[in-house]
């Protein structure tokens, strides 16, 4: 028997060990970066270096920037962690399915609680396909308009964006976003939390451009999840467990851009080795894979950006703490201060 409870069970909190490990991460350099806002805006003159992986949360900012690496091979300076970030994703969701959706993304992470507490009181459902498939089409819309902006702009338009001071202080932008939400804010994000618990992954499967982008980049990569159809005995768990309601049971070879290459499916089939991931067409590769995959991949771009200066800035501080003052950013209390600077 290759794929054992046990083994799932393994894969499963392996999965839920690295969404923990990485939200906590997140959280941490949350805090990091509160504290250099904090210099920044002139509240307190201990300097607190800004966390380069922050600029992992400015994705049409690494894509402008991609797309800038494109047309002149040059990186970009302003947020060169950025790009790195989105390579190593794009990589990665390449490789290992939507690996980054199902372990590192922490909006992903949020979406499955959501889901499995939509799923506790009967809800968590998949709409009917003449609903469920316009609302898909959504994000590709999305993406499809990001796409031909950014793809349209000259080199010129580029540089604009990418020193423009919006761009220069996204970072601390996105920050207030999230610290003090406007009524409007905080009504949608209710309203996205209510719809993610009724419906399965509501924002990552209709509105979330990023995860249509690295739906197609799974799409042709070599790896897949495979049913054994002449072992199945057809008693449909597979698709009811799916977070992503794939029909996993009429299909040989799941390469769907849907398929976020969580093994949900795999750990419920009840007949050894009938479902397993495969990837360049070699079956029953270990769940664990994905994860450890998608970690390396990260890890391996980091090390090589840090080792040829494509991670940090190289922005003197006078001119960062002008940058951040053009914005109204409030001062992080200053406990907040105190746990970041641990
Ligand atoms: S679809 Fe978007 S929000 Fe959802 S897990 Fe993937 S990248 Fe994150
Ligand atoms: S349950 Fe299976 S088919 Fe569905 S998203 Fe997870 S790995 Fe993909
Ligand atoms: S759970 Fe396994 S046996 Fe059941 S339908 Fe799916 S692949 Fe077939």
């Amino acid at each position: 028997m290759y794929v054992n409870t046990n083994t799932f069970l393994t894969a499963t909190r392996f999965r839920l060990l690295i969404q923990i490990s990485f939200t906590l991460f997140y959280l941490y350099i949350g805090l990091r970066f509160a504290a250099f806002i904090s210099w920044a805006v002139g509240s307190t003159d201990v300097f607190t270096p800004k966390p380069p992986s922050v600029e992992g949360f400015l994705p049409i900012s690494a894509l402008l920037g991609f797309r800038h690496l494109l047309s002149t091979g040059q990186w970009d300076t302003i947020h060169p962690a950025g790009l790195s970030i989105f390579i190593a994703i794009l990589l990665m969701s390449f490789l290992f399915r939507k690996g980054f959706c199902s372990y590192l993304c922490p909006i992903g992470f949020l979406s499955s609680l959501l889901e499995r507490a939509g799923r506790k009181i009967n809800m968590a459902i998949i709409p009917h396909k003449w609903i469920d498939l316009p609302l898909i089409s959504l994000k590709y819309l999305l993406l499809g308009g990001f796409l031909f902006v950014i793809f349209s702009m000259d080199t010129k338009s580029l540089e604009a964006f990418i020193f423009g001071s919006y761009n220069l202080a996204s970072d601390a932008r996105m920050l207030l976003f999230f610290t003090i939400p406007s009524k409007l804010t905080l009504a949608i994000i209710c309203i996205l939390f209510l719809l993610n618990v009724a419906i399965r992954n509501f924002w990552c499967r209709y509105l979330c451009p990023y995860g249509a982008l690295l739906g197609l980049l799974a799409w042709i990569g070599p790896s897949s999840i495979r049913r054994d159809r002449t072992t199945c005995i057809n008693c449909g768990k597979c698709t009811k467990t799916c977070p992503s309601g794939i029909n996993i049971q009429e299909k040989i070879v799941v390469v769907s851009p849907e398929c976020i290459g969580c093994g949900e499916c795999i750990g419920v089939c009840p007949v050894d080795d009938c479902l397993s991931f495969s990837i360049y067409g070699k079956k029953h590769i270990s769940l664990i894979t994905i994860g450890i995959g998608c970690v390396s991949t990260l890890l391996l771009i980091w090390l090589w950006a840090n080792a040829t200066g494509h991670w940090n800035n190289e922005i003197p501080h006078n001119m960062l703490r002008k940058i951040y003052s053009t914005i109204p950013i409030y001062a992080p209390p200053s406990l907040l201060i105190c746990l970041a600077r641990l």
